[in-house]
């Protein structure tokens, strides 16, 4: 009675628009197949998004891609074996359906009254942690995919610290979970804070950090926009209502929006304000965990000065955080609630933390 079945479909690899011809069949498992294509989901990770039958469109929890067909008795089959299909995260489906279109009505409303700045920074609290959550890992797969999927560095030694360091800033930033860092082996000088509390530092920023204080503040700095929820309001502003009618049709996963929407918000970048105001959140939260805040403005400089030779394409990425002379001015200016000198962490820390990415430590000019 579980006979394998078998129909044909079209896989979106949830990074680009592109739609991939397969070959579906299920059985005990769910097995994609196509030319360049190859996957084999299990039953328990499927969720379907709303669709208007007989269109078909199964994503995977844990995973940006998706699959769409029409062949009603498959669909029929696999809402049978599969338990959670329709389960939606964060449950209460009808009550987040009916919030999500009314905000999407308000937010096409607001747009039309004020733009869509405004309407992003009156949208992005009603964002259920959920639905945040499930967006960052989506952004964070296609930003990676971006940037040529640079290798992870967790060295073990050198992640116990950052562990330690994420801890320490997140309990004097007030920031509860702590924010996911993870470091990702890449020459560019650069940290992105991504939605529900993600953060991807590249290799160079802390190769480039000439103390840990220094390094400890870009961190502060990405983890004032988590604070902020900065990302999630500029995700809003570059997909605009479209972005908010696919969460409404539960759309999130495989669709040209995310895909549109997570370039935009990488090349869009933060407005001045935001980025004064993480500044400013950095130099303090430094300053409690006990180092010196204003070590960003010489990190800050360092990096700028060194853009022209990054490679092209990551321009954009760049961007994500700019007004340098202006902000290192602002944080020189700012008052110290401690300068006696000390590092927020000792030199010993400082090297194995400058390890993470299994390298000998790196020349700290
Ligand atoms: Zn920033």
């Amino acid at each position: 009675m579980n006979a394998p079945l078998t129909t044909t479909g079209r896989y979106f690899d949830g990074r680009s628009a592109r739609a991939h011809p397969v070959r579906l069949r299920l059985g005990e498992r769910l097995e994609i197949a196509g030319e360049a294509v190859r996957l084999d989901w299990s039953l328990l990770d499927l969720r379907a998004a709303e669709t208007a039958p007989p269109l078909a469109r199964i994503g995977h929890a844990e995973h940006p891609g998706s699959v769409e067909f029409e062949d009603a008795a498959f669909a029929e089959a696999l809402a049978a074996r599969c338990p959670d299909l329709n389960r939606r995260e964060g449950g209460g489906g009808l009550t987040r359906l009916v919030l999500w279109s009314i905000a999407a009505g308000v937010s096409v409303v607001l747009t039309a009254l004020y733009g869509v700045p405004a309407a992003a920074n009156l949208l992005a609290p009603l964002v259920p942690p959920s639905v945040e959550a499930r967006l960052g890992q989506a952004i964070e797969t296609q930003v990676v995919g971006l940037l040529g999927d640079p290798p992870l560095c967790a060295a073990p030694e050198g992640r116990a610290v950052l562990d330690r360091l994420v801890g320490r800033l997140s309990q004097t930033m007030a920031l509860s979970p702590p924010p996911q860092v993870s470091v990702r082996r890449h020459a560019t000088a650069n940290a992105l804070a991504l939605p529900g509390g993600r953060i991807v530092v590249l290799s160079d920023i802390i190769a480039k950090s000439r103390s840990a204080d220094e390094f400890a503040g870009i961190l502060a700095h990405e983890f004032g926009h988590v604070a902020a929820r900065d990302s999630i309001r500029a995700v809003i502003r570059a997909g605009g209502t479209s972005f908010l009618l696919s969460l409404v049709l539960g759309d999130l996963t495989g669709s040209t929006v995310l895909v549109a929407v997570g370039q935009g918000a990488i090349a869009a970048g933060y407005s001045r304000e935001a980025e004064r105001a993480a500044d400013r959140a950095a130099v303090t939260g430094v300053d409690r965990a006990g180092g010196d805040g204003r070590a960003l403005a010489a990190i800050l400089e360092r990096i700028t000065e060194t853009h022209d030779e990054t490679p092209g394409g990551l321009t954009g990425f760049l961007r994500s955080h700019p007004y340098t002379a202006e902000r290192a001015a602002a944080i020189r200016a700012m008052p110290g609630e401690r300068t006696d000198g000390a590092s927020l962490l000792s030199e010993a820390d400082w090297r194995t933390l400058r390890a993470i990415c299994g390298t000998k430590d790196e020349k700290a000019d």
